[in-house]
């Protein structure tokens, strides 16, 4: 790579240029090698990225202070002292977006002044939001919605013409469908080409007009389409039906039919990620002696069975049967996390009988003493 030019030589100003030399230097330098006026130009494109970096730098009272104390090293671009963190960061898209600055708004940007012809007419995107149960959501469902949309015109067939003897050829761009303008602006003489603003590139007007549509093409309508929503889905993400949204005035392509997802709320099960978790509440008398128990699954209840001295907060995992991934990796499970109900009030004959089994070995507090020695053994091992 040849070494790098200085930038006051580039741009041809004094060291001791003001901005507004700067910016006039580089202007001159813009139209002379802009790509437009040197297509297929490889050393006019170098060297109107060349201006278009000497420029930035100049132009920024900071980064020329930092230039001129240290020259192409004090930028700091650790890939050959580029800026903006090196040259390759810099498009041609945003030295283009620089003129605005530079030449008062009037290039809105390479895109805009480059879009050629391909420019295809589209419907606008509808969205609407569908709320799906917990089922739904793990085997996936079919919904049919109606739509209210614009439609084709089935009359014209969206063309928004009385019929096919109702054209003739635009006036505007004698039927090419693009027109070519010159702009006469700091570049000199810029030619550029843009879709004809008459006809939409179509290179002809209507004479007549569709009594249906009013020639707009398209009419007010319902549709009712049919969206497939694949197991797994989760709240907030979008089913893209392509092609069942708005068509578009005067003929195109429709729009797109986004279905955004919504998850029905259930109290019993609570989604985590592809895990469902349940709360179970179940009596001490149970967690003790063990015993069987209805849960809820995504198919119904479910009978499992509560082994005999279950602790509160131990978790069992119904595995397979929370929800299926999205992507198809796999299943999720069923937490079922066990609370122990204790009752808010006793008859006196319950209360009689907790009060002898209380005094039972098992009860006492006595009991713990076990637990102590675990504790007496932990400090023994952390001194
Ligand atoms: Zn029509
Ligand atoms: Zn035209």
């Amino acid at each position: 790579m040849a070494e790098k030019r200085d930038y006051y030589e580039v741009l041809g100003v004094e060291r001791n240029a003001n901005a507004d030399e700067i910016k006039k230097a580089y202007r001159k330098a813009a139209i002379k090698y802009h790509p437009d006026k040197n297509p297929g130009d490889k050393e006019a494109e170098e060297k109107f990225k060349e201006a278009a970096e000497a420029y930035d730098v100049l132009s920024n009272p900071d980064k020329r202070a930092r230039y001129d104390q240290f020259g192409h090293a004090g930028m700091g671009g650790a890939a050959g002292g580029g800026f903006s963190g090196g040259f390759g960061g810099f498009s041609m898209e945003d030295i283009f977006s620089q003129f605005g600055d530079i030449f008062g708004g009037r290039f809105g940007g390479f895109g805009s002044s480059s879009s050629r012809g391909s420019r295809v007419n589209r419907g606008t995107d509808i969205r609407v939001k569908v709320k799906l149960t917990l089922a739904e959501v793990a085997n996936g469902t079919t919904k049919k919605l109606k739509i209210t949309k614009t439609i084709a015109c089935d009359k014209c067939g969206g063309t928004g013409a009385k019929d096919s003897s109702s054209y003739s050829t635009c006036s505007t761009c004698n039927g090419a469908g693009y027109v070519t303008r010159v702009e006469n602006s700091f570049f000199g003489r810029i030619q550029t080409q843009g879709v004809c603003p008459t006809c939409n590139g179509k290179g002809k007007t209507i004479t007549a007009k569709c009594d249906k549509c009013s020639g707009e093409g398209v009419v007010r309508g319902d549709e009712v389409v049919e969206i497939r929503i694949p197991a797994g889905v989760a709240e907030g993400m979008a089913v893209t039906v392509s092609g069942k949204g708005n068509a578009p005035r005067n003929g195109g392509v429709n729009g797109d039919l986004l279905v955004m997802v919504e998850e029905e709320h259930n109290a019993e099960l609570v989604r985590d990620g592809n895990d469902l978790i349940h709360n179970l509440n179940l009596p001490v008398t149970t967690c003790i002696l063990g015993g069987e128990v209805e849960v809820p699954t995504i198919e119904g209840r479910a009978k499992i069975k509560i082994a005999p001295g279950t602790h509160a907060g131990k978790v069992l995992r119904l595995r397979g049967k929370g929800i299926p991934d999205v992507n198809g990796y796999g299943r999720g499970d069923i937490l079922i996390v066990v609370d122990i109900t204790i009752p808010d009030s006793l008859t006196k004959e319950e209360r009689s009988l907790v009060e002898q089994l209380s005094a039972q070995p098992h009860f006492k507090r006595a009991e713990s003493v076990e637990k102590q020695n675990i504790f007496e053994r932990m400090k023994n091992f952390f001194r």
